[in-house]
This record gives structure tokens, sequence and C-alpha cells, in this order.
């Protein structure tokens, strides 16, 4: 149980199972070859479950790269002593390149210009720079164009003072689609086979997110890069991948009332109870990144039981109908996550939200204080 110096004194929180996030890892690895490499994406706070915590372990775990979506994540990771590589997935302005050198991170590259710009950075530090170049096979995201992919390739490897690292492209469709992504997979063939006719060799080649490690064998290439499976989460149904969700998330009754039948909860009135009851209150709320959307659907853990939140969803309260059973103030409740026999999943959350596990995973705010296990 954690104590205030952990969560200070509002009973809500999250704890983060570090022991099931190297479990996952694993898993994830044991269905590689030995000689794949494998990045994990870490962007968004390492999906909400805390970049730095999550970073160091993984790093600690012999993680090959991290993935992050901009400069200033990769900042954070190097002004927390880690030092693995890091690939910053996302675009950034030419203007704002220079913590890049400082900071020893490793940028994607999309087009001549920034190509340039990397190679005056490089030159003035006096130090070469590792770059991935990102490929557009079907996205239509960043990245450039596939037919165009070939002669940039050909003129980037031709600046001294940057080096081409990694060459990667991603799939918008491995979930819905095998025939697109299997061609996306093949196009990426033929673009390597053309390099390596020509004489351009590049070290890291990675094409598979989630999905596609898990489906998709022929995408490996030599490094992989998930996100949502290391994090115990299911990108689709039926992933022939065991996982152990890796984030919980709990907090505690303040208030318990008895009400008669016809009692309205909340704005709006948008429950009323039709029988007398017990509602009680959780000091959480879309303040927190819980979804309103969730307002009289999303169950919730009192007792090992299963109850369902009442009325609108509040900034930073929730009720809960929970019937004639006994609950008594400081009682745990759980919103993610286990309570005896009974489990709350993101993917549940996701699909009474209608959204995606990420999107709940990321949500949740920072005033959501984590809490680290072991
Ligand atoms: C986030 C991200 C991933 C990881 O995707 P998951 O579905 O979480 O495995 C891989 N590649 C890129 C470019 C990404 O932005």
């Amino acid at each position: 149980m954690p104590n205030k110096k952990e969560i200070g004194y509002r009973p809500t929180w999250a704890e983060v199972d570090l022991n099931n996030l190297a479990d996952n890892l694993r898993k994830v690895s044991a269905g590689l070859s030995p000689k794949t490499r494998v990045l994990v994406t870490v962007k968004a706070d390492a999906y909400g479950h805390g970049l730095i915590p999550v970073s160091k372990k993984l790093s600690g775990l012999g993680v090959d790269f991290l993935g992050v979506a901009s400069i200033d994540e990769g900042i954070k990771l190097r002004q927390a002593g880690i030092n693995i590589p890091v690939l910053i997935l996302g675009v950034v302005l030419s203007k704002d390149i220079s913590p890049i050198a400082k900071f020893g991170l490793t940028p994607t590259v999309c087009d001549e210009q920034s190509a340039a710009a990397f190679n005056r950075l490089a030159k003035r530090s006096g130090r070469r720079l590792d770059v991935h170049v990102k490929i557009d096979t079907g996205m239509g995201r960043i990245g450039v164009q596939y037919k165009d992919a070939f002669k940039l390739l050909q003129k980037i490897s031709r600046l001294p003072a940057i080096r081409i690292e990694g060459l990667f492209t991603h799939f918008p469709l491995a979930d819905i689609n095998k025939r697109f992504t299997l061609a996306q997979i093949r196009l990426f063939d033929e673009l390597i086979l053309g390099l390596k006719r020509s004489g351009i060799a590049i070290p890291l080649v990675h094409v598979a997110n989630s999905v596609g490690l898990a489906d998709y064998k022929n995408s490996h290439f030599n490094m992989v890069r998930p996100g949502l499976v290391i994090y115990g989460l299911y990108p689709k149904e039926n992933l022939n991948i065991k996982l152990k969700p890796v984030l919980s998330l709990k907090s505690r009754v303040v208030f318990v009332k008895d009400v008669p039948k016809g009692f309205g909860v909340s704005y709006a009135h948008a429950y009323v109870t039709r029988r007398p009851g017990r509602i009680v209150t959780l000091p959480i709320g879309y303040g927190d990144g819980y979804p309103r959307n969730l307002s009289n659907k999303a169950p919730v853990l009192i007792g090992g039981r299963r109850f369902k939140i009442c009325g609108r969803i509040c900034m930073d309260q929730i009720m809960v109908d929970v019937g004639s059973y006994k609950v008594r103030v400081g009682e745990e409740a759980v919103l993610i996550g286990k309570q005896n026999k009974e489990e709350i999943t993101v993917e549940e959350l996701a699909k009474l939200s209608g959204t995606i596990p990420y999107e709940i995973s990321c949500g949740l705010g920072s005033r959501i204080p984590r809490v680290y296990r072991p």
C-alpha cells in the first residue's frame, strides 16, 4: 500500500509493475531471432507508465534502442543518465536541431534539406552524426515517398559528416489488412536490395511495431520497434503472445451515502437510482485523464466485486452505485487491474470508451502519482 511520500494526500494512484514489463520484454524477445535488435518506444511518458523509470528498467534489461517522439523526450532520458541509443521517431525543425548533437540523440531524416542541416550540425560539432531515414511505404505520414526514396538515400549517403545508420518504415494496416502490409514489406525488401547493389550498406533496418512483431515474422528485419505489447497491452484481439498488464489504477472510497429510490446523481442527473441503495464517491475524474464518456458505463472493483460508475464523471470525482453492499470509507477501489478474482483491463475500458488502449494509457494524467513495483 503506497504511503503519503509516494502518492501525497489524495488516495488515487497508478501502480506500475516493472517485473511485468520485464516479463513482457522477455516473452516478445523469445519470438525473435537472437540477432534481431529491439527498440522499445517510450514516447508519451512511456505510454503513460512513466518515461524515466520505464526507460531505466528497459536499458538495464539490455534493450538496444529507445524510441521517443521529440527532442525534449530524448533530453529527459539523457538528463536521467540513460546512455543507450535514442531514436527520435518524429520530424524536428532544422532550426531546433542543435541539442541532437549535444545530447547524442539519433534523428529521423525524411528529406534532403534536413539531411543537409544535420550534415552541417555534425561538421560544426566535429563528430559524425548517425541518422535513420524514414520511408513512406503506405502510412501517408512523415517519410520520403517510396518512389523518391532511392535517390534521396544516394544523396544522403554522399554527405560526409552523417552516416545512415538506419532505414525504417511504418505499418498503417497491420491489424486489418494482410495483403497491404505484405506489399509494404515487399517494397522494403526491394529497396534494400537496390541499395546493396549500389554499394550502400545500412546497418539497421526496422519496420515492425507490436502487430508486425507478433503477426509478420518477415517484417522483423534486424530490429523491431514494439511499444504497446511491452506494456502488456494488446493492439488487437487474438494476438498470439501472453502478456501481463503493467499498469493498475487505484483509488479509495472517500464518501458513502445511503439514498432512496429516485435519487439523482451528478451533473444533469444522468443517473437516477431505481431502488434504495448506496452511492460511493472516488476521488478521480476526467481531470486525471479518466475518459468522461465512460459515464454510466465503466466498471469499478470494490471488495472484489464489479460495480458500475453511475452518473456523469466529474473533473475530480466519480460515483459508484454499490447497491446494498456495505462499503467502508477508505476501502480500495480498482479502476484498472485486479482485485481478488475480478479484473478490469485497459482494453475493456478502451472498447467502452470507443477508443484504443493506447489512448487510455497515454491519457492518464500527471496528477495521478505513479508508484513503481518492485
Ligand atoms: C509508436 C511507434 C511504434 C510502436 O507502436 P506499437 O503499436 O505501440 O507497437 C513503432 N514505430 C513508430 C514509428 C511509432 O511511432
